[in-house]
């Protein structure tokens, strides 16, 4: 984007987010709705749209979006309905779907994020419950589509945001904030390459200073944040471009081409009345009593950024420490337990920060894959902290670790690199480092304190690292003051 036009123009961006849900069973039906399970395995007369079938709804559906309502502090209705959505689509056997319209269960919530330089409430109009379409696949077949309708009647919720978010970076935090929540809610996986965390995007700019808002578009296909990201800039873009050269921003809905980098059109914005939406005739309202709500309050666990406070403030750890253990539950997860063991957080966060997180790095895995257990990590920890092993020698244990079942000690034994605080194996060594230097001997009692590090340097080198250089520095300091 030119800089005249950025001055000029601010964009305008409302996410609506679909998240879907980690129950057994789908929405309406009972049956699994797990994904990549062989095509059209997991379907009952009622996701065919066979007549006669009534949808029964899942309790658990209810219970998740309310967990997600209140950790984005939404209202919760007392009441809320079902509405049907009507559309042709060949992977929608019914005809509609199932979802939410005038009065979604959740609303009026916000959601915190956190930039570089600033912090920003961005306002949730609603969260509804809703059932997701089946698959159709364009590309195995040359000749046909395929329809896969394991997916039909997956719960799904819909988070729609106000048009808080001005950048494609904040659309990004936004949606990462989300995936956060509800993994630690453990709704929803937030797999956004498999589809389980899906996410639209409605852009549109107008002049800075300017109240109204302008026409938007709307952006669909982008299944990684990184297209979330490039699909909003390019269109911001666009329609900067496009009106600065005298043309109108249309509303359409926009197709984003991963490959090509660009956008295209999909179709003209459907409008509610397209869906000619009713009130679901063949379920009951959902009603929420307050012993519910206390209830699934009690079970919410600590929210990330509760969390992220208690680890910079009780167990005074860095903000961007702090940060990066509580991006995932899992990973805070993994830390406090080592904790239990060895109460250490700086330490223990350290080694996971470095040492952990580079092996979930290089072997693109996630921490619930580590193979190294908190328990044994925290062995490890202990030895160094307990002056046992050096910290080269636990650098070494931990990569031995990686392949081996054996436990920090029995490793470090075997490894022979438990540090010795024999005198009798130490003391020959320091005599010896003595005598074979006496140049540094005698510069050293001239009054060249500083060289001190040399000689435990000798030391630790000649004792392959065994020795403790506490220790160390405490026999030399006599041996060398006197003659
Ligand atoms: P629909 O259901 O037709 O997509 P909604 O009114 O529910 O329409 O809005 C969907 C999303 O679009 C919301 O996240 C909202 O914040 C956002 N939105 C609405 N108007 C604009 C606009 N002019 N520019 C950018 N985003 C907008
Ligand atoms: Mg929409």
């Amino acid at each position: 984007m030119s800089t005249i036009s950025n001055e000029k123009y601010e964009a305008v961006i409302g996410l609506e987010v679909h998240a879907q849900l980690l129950t057994n069973s789908k929405a309406f039906a009972s049956v699994s709705s797990e994904y990549g399970a062989a095509p059209n395995s997991q379907v009952t007369p009622l996701c065919l749209g066979h007549p006669g079938t009534l949808p029964v709804l899942n309790e658990n559906l209810v219970r998740y979006i309310i967990k997600m309502g209140l950790a984005t502090d939404c209202k919760i209705a007392e009441k809320s309905i079902f509405a049907r959505k009507n559309y042709f689509y060949p992977d929608l056997p019914k005809g509609y779907q199932i979802s939410q319209y005038d009065t979604p269960i959740c609303f009026g919530g916000s959601i915190d994020i956190e930039l570089e330089n600033y912090s920003k409430t961005i306002g949730i109009t609603r969260i509804h419950m809703e059932e997701d379409a089946g698959k159709s696949i364009h590309d195995q077949d040359p000749y046909h589509t395929l329809v896969d309708l394991n997916r039909a009647g997956t719960p799904l919720i819909e988070i729609v945001s106000e048009p808080d978010l001005r950048t494609p970076e904040e659309a990004y935090h936004y949606l990462a904030k989300i995936k956060q929540i509800v993994q630690y809610l453990e709704v929803c996986d937030g797999n956004m390459e498999e589809g389980s965390l899906r996410c639209d995007a409605n852009v549109s700019i107008r002049l800075r200073g300017q109240k109204e808002l302008g026409t938007r578009t709307e952006l669909k296909n982008m299944n990684s944040f990184r297209n979330v990201e490039r699909a909003i800039s390019f269109e911001i873009e666009r329609q900067i471009e496009l009106v600065e050269s005298g043309g109108k921003v249309i509303q359409q809905t926009l197709l984003w081409d991963p490959n090509k980098l660009e956008t295209r059109q999909m179709r003209t914005k459907e409008e509610a009345h397209d869906y000619r939406y009713f009130p679901e005739p063949d379920l009951p309202p959902v009603y929420v009593t307050q012993e519910m709500l206390i209830d699934i309050r009690a079970e919410l666990p600590e929210l990330p950024s509760v969390r992220f406070q208690r680890f910079s403030d009780e167990l005074s750890l860095s903000k961007d420490d702090a940060y990066i253990l509580t991006e995932s539950r899992v990973l805070a997860d993994y830390f406090e337990e080592v904790l239990k063991d060895v109460n250490q957080p700086k330490a223990v966060a350290n080694v996971i920060l470095t040492e952990v997180l580079r092996v979930l790095n290089e072997k693109s895995i996630s921490i619930d894959q580590f193979s190294i257990t908190p328990k044994r990590l925290g062995e490890l920890i202990a030895l160094k902290m307990d002056d046992k092993i050096n910290s080269s020698a636990m650098q070494q244990i931990f990569n031995e670790m990686l392949q081996s079942e054996l436990s920090a000690v029995e490793l470090a034994e075997k490894m022979n690199l438990m540090q010795v605080s024999d005198t009798g194996f130490i003391d020959p060594i320091l005599d010896d480092v003595i005598e074979s230097n006496p140049d540094e001997v005698q510069r050293y009692r001239d009054g060249k304190k500083a060289l001190i590090g040399f000689f435990i340097g000798e030391v630790m080198k000649k004792s392959k690292g065994k020795a403790n250089p506490k220790q160390v520095r405490e026999l030399l300091l006599p041996k060398l003051e006197n003659s």
